[in-house]
């Protein structure tokens, strides 16, 4: 877990972003990459070269904003690995967008990898020899579709599922199914529009099938609210499955 915050550093938390990789540490794919996921990266002891692959549930700034600074420190440090980034309908315009408001004529510089977009399809598989990702659409306005995210990798040993951020749908009974990790949005103790509360995720917790929740992306008043009986994420956990 590299960032566990909500967009605004609940917490002094950076913002989302879920490494996946071996048990030796060196990640290769991401799931988001908040704007401030290259410093948590950094500070984790990640090689930001090293990832293949990151995987986008929506096109907000604490999920998708990492991805021009990610680019970009390729380029300056002499990446060669290819970059995937698999994303909502619109992940190529936004990402363009967003490169050039940050850092004009980024976009469309020769480098010496190439950074390949593919668009996710409501539950359609994307796989690599690594693993294989399943988008689930939820329900959080973001200019684009936004998606929870299972992941399992490829020998079918782990299996674990991201909800995004999304008010409660009967989609992320079907994202966790059969995980071994549900990581879930707990943003605040009441309801919110487009987002996940405590009270919510409480009435539907027996309907999960994944061995283990942790709640991720909680706001300030989440994380002042009595949480016992949930496990929580902080940045720098590490989970094994
Ligand atoms: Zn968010
Ligand atoms: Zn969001």
């Amino acid at each position: 877990m590299v960032g566990s915050g909500d967009a605004f550093g609940s917490g002094g938390r950076f913002q989302t972003c879920i490494a996946l990789g071996p048990d030796d540490g060196n990640a290769h794919t991401l799931v988001d990459c908040g704007a401030t996921s290259l410093v948590a990266l950094r500070e984790q002891g990640f090689d930001p070269n090293a990832i293949e692959t990151v995987l986008i549930t929506h096109l907000h700034g604490d999920h998708f904003g990492g991805l021009p600074f990610l680019v970009l420190d390729g380029q300056f440090r002499r990446r060669t690995t290819d970059l995937t980034v698999v994303g909502p309908p619109g992940t190529e315009r936004r990402l363009a967008e967003a490169m050039e408001v940050f850092f004009p004529g980024s976009s469309t510089v020769r480098r010496r990898f190439e950074v390949r977009v593919v668009e996710h399809r409501d539950r359609a598989p994307f796989s690599t020899e690594r693993f294989t990702a399943v988008p689930f659409e939820v329900r959080h306005a973001s200019g684009a579709p936004a998606y929870a995210l299972r992941v399992q990798d490829a020998d079918g040993a782990a299996r674990v599922a991201y909800s995004g951020d999304t008010e409660w749908t009967d989609a992320l009974l079907a994202a966790a199914e059969g995980t071994d990790v549900f990581l879930c949005e707990g943003y605040t103790p009441a309801p919110v529009r487009w987002h996940l509360d405590l009270g919510t995720l409480g009435e539907h917790r027996d309907r999960f099938d994944t061995r283990r929740m942790i709640l991720t992306h909680l706001s300030p008043t989440a994380l002042s609210a009595d949480l016992s009986g949930w496990e929580t994420a902080h940045d720098g956990l590490v989970v094994r499955v």
